[in-house]
C-alpha cells in the first residue's frame, strides 16, 4: 500500500490519476471521478494536528513519511516514462539509483527486493510510521512524490480516507487497482516481447519469480549487497548495461497504444476488471439511498459531548456522528428505508435526514440488504 504524497488542488480525480492512466480511464468511464478530498495530502490528514489533544486510541502518521512507507513496483514503462519526463527531476535520480543497485531490476522493470519485502512484512503498525521504509521516490525536502506522474497501480489508487466511504475503497482499491495491475503486468510483458529479447534472457526472465509478479526469495548475494553479477546479466541479454534506454524504449511503446489495444494486450482478465471498475464507479457516483439496511459490525472508538467516532470499514477513516445514531441503528432492521425513517422520527420526533442514512450505509456503519 502506498499513498500519494501531493493530491492537491485539483479539480476532478482523473488529473491526479498518472498520465497514461488518466486517459485510459477516462476513456473507460467517459466522466470525471469524484475527488477524495479528505485525503488532504498538502497538509496530510494522517499526521497530528498540531493543536489535538493526545487520544490513545488514535492513529498517526509520521509526518515525513506519511503513507509512502511503502516501495512500489514500477513497471519498465512507468520507470522510463519517469526517465523520459522532464518534470520529473528527483524522480528520475530515484530510478536511476534504483536501478544502479541490480536489487529486483529485471527487464520488466523494477520489482521489489526481497529484503525489503522481509522487512515491511516484519511487524505491526510500521506502515505510515517506520521512516526506514520510506520509499525512495519521496522528496524528503517537499514531502511529496518524486514519480507522481508515473506512479504505479498501488500509489495511484490508495487514499487514507474517503469521501462516500467504503463505496471509494471499493471502487479505488477493489476495483481500479487490480485493474490497472493486470494492466501494468500484461504491458510489462509485452514491451519485453517487442523489445525483442534474446531466447536465452527470455527463458531466464519466464523463469524468475518477476514474471509472476514475485520477489523471490532472500539470497546470500541480495543481503551482502547485490545480486549475483551472472544470474542478473542472463536476465539482461543483449541489453545488459543498457537498462535505463529499454525502460524508455518502454514508455515510447505503450504511450503510442490506444486505449482499446491496452485493453487487448490486458486479455480477457483485463476486460473483466474494466467491466468490474465500470460497475464499482456506478455505485461510487449513485446518490441513491439503498432501499433497505441493516446494522452493520462497528466500533465505537470514541464518545462524549453529544458525539461518537464509529470505526467501521476502515480505522483510518472513522465517522463522526450525534451521540443519537447507536440507538437509531437497530430499526434499520431490513425494512424499506423510508419507512424506517418515517417511524423513527414518529417515536423521536428527531428529523433523520436520509443523506445521512446515506452516509451511514456509504461508511458501513448500515449495510444494503442484498
Ligand atoms: S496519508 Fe492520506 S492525506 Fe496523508 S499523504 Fe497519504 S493519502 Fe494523503
Ligand atoms: S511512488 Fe510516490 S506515492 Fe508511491 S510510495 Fe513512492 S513517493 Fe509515495
Amino acid at each position: 500500500m502506498a499513498g500519494p504524497a501531493g493530491a492537491i488542488a485539483l479539480t476532478e480525480a482523473f488529473e491526479t490519476l498518472p498520465l497514461l492512466y488518466a486517459r485510459w480511464i477516462g476513456e473507460l468511464l467517459g466522466a470525471g471521478i469524484p475527488r477524495e478530498r479528505k485525503a488532504t495530502c498538502g497538509t496530510c490528514a494522517m499526521c497530528r494536528p498540531a493543536d489535538a489533544a493526545p487520544h490513545t486510541e488514535d492513529h498517526y502518521f509520521e509526518p515525513s513519511a506519511k503513507c509512502c512507507t511503502y516501495l512500489p513496483r514500477l513497471p519498465n514503462f512507468l520507470a522510463g516514462g519517469v526517465l523520459a519526463d522532464p518534470a520529473a527531476g528527483p524522480g528520475q535520480a530515484s530510478v536511476l539509483s534504483r536501478i544502479e543497485t541490480r536489487a529486483g531490476v529485471t527487464p520488466l522493470g523494477l520489482s521489489i527486493p526481497a529484503r525489503y519485502s522481509v522487512l515491511y512484512n516484519a511487524g505491526d503498525d510500521l506502515f505510515g510510521r517506520a521512516r526506514g521504509l520510506i520509499c525512495p521516490h519521496f522528496v524528503a525536502e517537499t514531502a511529496d512524490c518524486g514519480v507522481w506522474r508515473h506512479r504505479n497501480s498501488v500509489c495511484a489508487t490508495w487514499f487514507c480516507k474517503h469521501e462516500r466511504g467504503r463505496l471509494g475503497l471499493r471502487f479505488w482499491r477493489g476495483a481500479l487497482q487490480p485493474l490497472l495491475e493486470t494492466l501494468e503486468a500484461a504491458l510489462a510483458k509485452w514491451c519485453v516481447l517487442e523489445l525483442d529479447l534474446d531466447v536465452a534472457a527470455l527463458e531466464a526472465l519466464a523463469d524468475s519469480a518477476a514474471w509472476d509478479g514475485g520477489e523471490g526469495r532472500l539470497t546470500a548475494a541480495e543481503i551482502d549487497g547485490a545480486p549475483d553479477p551472472k544470474a542478473y546479466a542472463r536476465l539482461w541479454g543483449r541489453w545488459l548495461g543498457r537498462e535505463a534506454e529499454c525502460f524508455e524504449r518502454c514508455a515510447e511503446l505503450v504511450a503510442g497504444l490506444s486505449w482499446p489495444e491496452v485493453l487487448a494486450i490486458g486479455g480477457p482478465n483485463a476486460r473483466a476488471r474494466a467491466m468490474l471498475t465500470a460497475e464499482a464507479f456506478r455505485r461510487l457516483v449513485d446518490p441513491a439511498t439503498p432501499e433497505r439496511l441493516r446494522p452493520a459490525p462497528v466500533q465505537v472508538a470514541r464518545a462524549g459531548a453529544g458525539h461518537v467516532r464509529l470505526v467501521s470499514y476502515s480505522a483510518y477513516d472513522p465517522l463522526e456522528a450525534p451521540a443519537v445514531t447507536l440507538a437509531l441503528l437497530p430499526a434499520f432492521d431490513g425494512r424499506p428505508t423510508a419507512e424506517v425513517i418515517a417511524e423513527v422520527e414518529a417515536a423521536t420526533g428527531l428529523s433523520v435526514e436520509p443523506e445521512f442514512v446515506r452516509k451511514l450505509g456509504d461508511f458501513g456503519v448500515l449495510t444494503p440488504e442484498e
